[in-house]
């Protein structure tokens, strides 16, 4: 046999006889697998032979140069090892001992002085270029900085119901919050202003992520009622008239910062709110008005209040609020 594969005539066609029929056999699914295992195998026993492992990886290394010439392989090739590694790094234990191996290897790099100024020079032309554009982004960054604040803090949390700018809320739908493994019942809880999309400021935020209901959670009790319509429409003296205590109190702001502060005592006059009411004249259509003044101290001259109000208002608001809880408690009725 030897002696005929040295003819080379005969060795020629010997190879390309024996690649066919190994091709034919390697169609057999079985002898494929069979043979790729063996193939590992012998490729793993080599391998550990130090010479052969440094020959093979850098063999590979070349093949791998070679390929990535071709543009097309090579973007095909990243997008797959971006893949793999957007992967692995979802493995906390992965990514930690990653960061580490990347930290140590920077580390290595920067002993080499080259690699330093290198590094350093790419930092300061990022820095330049980053410069540059915030310079000729400043009008446009300016007039942004404008209009947000002429906007102002208008985004509602729906969980705590504060005002935020738009930069401290983040936007969420209720599938959203279930994939991050929130019950359905714990977010109707805490999601107190129903709209399709959610908004959650910070602190919310981050109680909400670890299945804890803010301290601040309009769900806490902590919401405001919804004010009737026939309240809403009263002026001030209407809703002095039909209040069971008119509270008096001297309020000033507070040095120069436009807050207000109470001063003095708090006098607590109670009111009968029946009286008052029966007062006003029984007919009238929806357009009467009367003048009516308040008056603090009956010695005084001047009027605290002096307002036109509407009887027809005051009796609806006074018919809504007799059959409420409060006013139930206390006694009132007309
Ligand atoms: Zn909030």
């Amino acid at each position: 046999m030897r002696e005929r594969r040295a003819n080379d005539e005969f060795r020629l066609l010997d190879n390309r006889r024996r690649a066919k029929s190994h091709k034919a056999e390697r169609q057999n699914n079985e002898f494929k697998t069979q043979e790729n295992e063996r193939r590992a195998e012998a490729l793993k026993i080599s391998r550990e032979n130090d010479e052969f492992k440094t020959e093979d990886n850098k063999r590979r290394a070349e093949a791998l140069k070679i390929e990535r010439q071709s543009d097309e392989f090579k973007i095909q090739e990243n997008k797959r090892r971006a893949e793999t590694m957007k992967i692995e790094r979802q493995n906390d234990e992965f990514r930690i001992e990653e960061n580490k191996r990347r930290a140590e290897a920077l580390k290595i790099a920067r002993q080499d002085n080259e690699f330093k100024e290198e590094e350093k020079r790419k930092n300061a032309l990022r820095m330049y270029y980053s410069r540059d554009k915030y310079k000729n982004n400043f009008d446009a960054m300016k007039s942004n900085y404008e209009s947000n604040i002429k906007e102002g803090p208008t985004h509602i949390c729906s969980c705590c119901g504060g005002l935020w700018f738009a930069y401290s809320i983040r936007e969420y739908t209720i599938e959203m919050l279930a994939n991050k493994g929130l019950k359905t019942e714990f977010i109707n809880t805490v999601c107190y202003l129903k709209h399709a999309i959610i908004k959650l400021c910070a602190t919310c935020r981050k109680d909400i992520m670890s299945n804890k209901i803010p301290n601040l959670a309009l769900s806490n009790g902590l919401a405001f009622y919804e004010i009737p319509d026939c309240l809403k429409t009263l002026t001030e003296l209407e809703k002095r008239l039909i209040s069971p205590r008119i509270p008096f109190m001297v309020i000033r702001t507070l040095g120069f910062s436009k807050q207000f502060g109470l001063k003095g005592n708090l006098v607590n006059v109670s009111m009968n709110v029946d009286t008052n009411v029966s007062i006003l004249p029984r007919s009238f259509s929806d357009t009467y008005t009367i003048q009516l003044k308040l008056m603090r101290q009956m010695k005084n001259k001047n009027a605290f209040m002096y307002e036109t109000i509407r009887p027809k208002v005051v009796h609806t608001a006074v018919k809504y609020l007799v059959q409420q809880e409060l006013y139930k408690d206390e006694g009132i009725v007309i």
